[in-house]
């Protein structure tokens, strides 16, 4: 199975990849965790892109692309994939459109988390991170037990830089201006399936396993 979820920041992707993961066992690639880890590693890449990053914008084309074609040739990628937070451009879908063709594979599903701005803005600003191992908190919904600190390994549960309100209206204007277009693009291909991103963190899977 190949398929792209695509949604506004906070509309649970990420937590929608890891219920489908718990059925399908295909790699989950995202372009966000990777930029994060090059990031937090002091790389080349991180350098570059952290300065989009903290600003809520889009990182270049190019450096994605350059990036997805490396982490789509791997071996994990073989027998199917799910991308989260790729493509966020008309011009990245038309990069992996062809990274695909010169594959000689083809997508399955291109899955649309529908959700409002100001849900997301009340998601993402009570979201908390472990800086340790990356679990996931929510100060309303998902308390850690002791204020800051992780339940599963005792590290660090801070925010992220980008999901400041300020950081989050910007990444919520860039999505409805680059990465909302992609929509109509997948429409017209009839690979879009658009599911309620309010609908709990199984929505996707069911329907999924519909079709
Ligand atoms: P995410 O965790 O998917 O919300 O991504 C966090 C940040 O990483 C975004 O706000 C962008 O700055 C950057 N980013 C992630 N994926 C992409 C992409 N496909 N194109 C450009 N920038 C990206």
């Amino acid at each position: 199975m190949r398929i792209i979820l695509l949604g506004a920041p906070g509309a649970g992707k990420g937590t929608q990849a890891d219920s489908i993961k718990s059925k399908y066992p295909i790699a989950h690639i995202s372009t966000g965790d990777i930029l994060r880890a090059n990031v937090k590693a002091g790389t080349a890449l991180g350098k570059d892109a952290k300065a989009y990053m903290d600003a809520g914008k889009l990182v270049p084309d190019d450096v994605i692309v350059g990036m997805m074609e490396s982490r789509l040739a791997e071996a994990d990628c073989k027998e199917g994939f799910m991308l989260d937070g790729f493509p966020r451009t008309i011009a990245q879908a038309e990069a992996l459109d062809k990274m695909l063709t010169a594959h000689g594979i083809k997508l399955d599903a291109v899955v649309s988390l529908e959700i409002d701005d100001d849900t997301v803005v009340s998601r993402l600003t009570s979201r908390r991170v472990c800086k340790q191992c990356g679990e996931i908190y929510n100060t309303v919904l998902k308390p850690t037990a002791k204020e800051g600190v992780c339940d599963k390994c005792g590290g660090e549960v801070v925010q992220r830089d980008d999901d400041r309100e300020s950081v989050i209206r910007n990444r919520l204007a860039v999505f409805h201006t680059q990465t909302a277009p992609l929509i109509e693009y997948y429409t017209q291909k009839g690979l879009l399936i658009a599911v309620d991103a309010t609908g709990g963190k199984d929505a996707v899977l069911r329907i999924l396993e519909k079709n």
